[in-house]
């Protein structure tokens, strides 16, 4: 049994990154300003989008998209249940209802064929979540929100540095990053969002920052002009030059992060196709690059929940970490409550829920440690 704990996720932060967090320190402007900007530009040309806008989270970014699109009562938004909470949180506080559409059981991700059923006259937005690093079937999925006339907003908290068919994730359309810690890039917490449209653009920096009015000479000076006004009630939404400036260093390294997760995830593949209790995601077959955010197995013979928390804490006992993405949204007391979707309505979200894990991956693991966990499995399951 290995000696010290393997957490499931640790982020990768180097000296340099460290030092470029303390020049900013030293500089003595620490808010928004030169590093956001310039983090702005850098993630937007990596992934040749039109525009970014930086937030302090994936989920106030997801805010104040929902605020620039109208979204509220007696709206609908289709999202699957198997995601983090915030969206279906920012759903139902806009005063819109959650309408979940069940994923692929496999890759635990939504297709047009799950989406369709889901439409009706009030949907307003479909936000489907690329996971665990692998990108969505975004072809079919444009095509049916065309079809439907309402806008596709991607989730893209686990997608820096994913692609679909040769282009990045975020490279059209709308997509929210995360740069929570235990995402691919992280700058402590902080989010981005990308989009094309430009008045749409405009909005977000705009409700970022308390609604003012922001110009194309402020956004190039520290700072924004004092006499800016209010054009509308806004949020306080903007990233520092200090988590900036950590997101800067990661972005530059971010394409060797997802080079050595593609390595550790392979050994993780060889290794456990020894073991016939667990099953790993699928890796979808049309083209894209997966960044390898997450490595997660389900518990195929386990008895559900309590198999899967038996598995858990036997990994712990040996030192290993685990997680949990994600425990079915519908499946929450409030929104069992208050929804009250039958159970079975969402078979494969509700058969992941139930299994899945995610084991340790992060850049700086080794084949080593790979080996640990897959044997600290094989003496749990035996
Ligand atoms: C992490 C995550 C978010 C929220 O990101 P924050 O930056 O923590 O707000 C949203 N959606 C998914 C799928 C996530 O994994």
């Amino acid at each position: 049994m290995r000696s010290d704990f393997l957490p499931f996720s640790r982020p990768a932060i180097s000296e340099a990154e460290i030092a470029a967090v303390a020049e900013v320190l030293r500089s003595g402007w620490i808010t928004t300003g030169p590093q956001c900007r310039a983090f702005e530009q850098e993630f937007q040309a990596y992934c040749r989008a039109a525009g970014a806008v930086a937030v302090n989270s994936a989920t106030a970014g997801m805010h104040i998209m929902l605020k620039a699109l109208g979204i509220g009562p007696g709206d609908e938004v289709i999202t699957p249940s198997l995601t983090w909470v915030s969206t279906v949180n920012l759903i139902t506080l806009a005063g819109a209802t959650p309408v979940f559409a069940d994923v692929d059981r496999d890759t635990l991700m939504v297709t047009a064929a799950t989406v369709e059923p889901c439409l009706s006259p009030r949907t307003r937005l479909i936000i489907p979540v690329h996971f665990a690093g692998a990108a969505l079937d975004l072809d079919p999925l444009h095509k049916l929100a065309e079809k439907a006339g309402v806008p596709l907003l991607e989730d893209a908290a686990h997608a820096a540095g994913s692609e679909y068919r040769g282009r990045k994730i975020g490279a059209a359309g709308s997509a929210i990053f995360s740069f929570h810690p235990i995402k691919n890039l992280t700058c402590g917490e902080g989010g981005m969002i990308l989009a094309e449209d430009r008045a749409l653009l405009e909005k977000l920096r705009r409700l970022r920052f308390h609604g003012l009015g922001v110009d194309a000479h402020d956004r190039d000076t520290q700072g924004r002009a004092p006499q800016a006004e209010v054009l509308e009630p806004g949020y306080k939404y903007n990233l520092t030059d200090i988590a900036a400036a950590l997101g800067r260093g990661q972005l530059a390294r971010l394409d060797d992060f997802i080079v050595r997760r593609r390595r550790l995830a392979e050994r993780y593949h060889e290794r456990l196709a020894e073991i016939d209790e667990l099953h790993p995601l699928k890796v979808p077959d049309y083209p894209m690059r997966h960044a390898w955010h997450l490595f997660i197995v389900r518990l195929a013979k386990a008895a559900g929940v309590a198999g899967r928390e038996a598995f858990m804490a036997g990994l712990k006992e040996r030192n290993i970490g685990t997680g949990i993405h994600f425990k079915a949204v519908h499946e929450q007391k409030f929104y069992r409550e208050t929804l009250k979707i039958k159970p079975g309505s969402l078979p494969a979200t509700e058969w992941n829920s139930a299994r899945l894990c995610s084991l340790p991956l992060f850049p700086e693991m080794t084949f080593d440690d790979v080996d640990d966990v897959v044997n600290a499995i094989k003496e749990v399951l035996a």
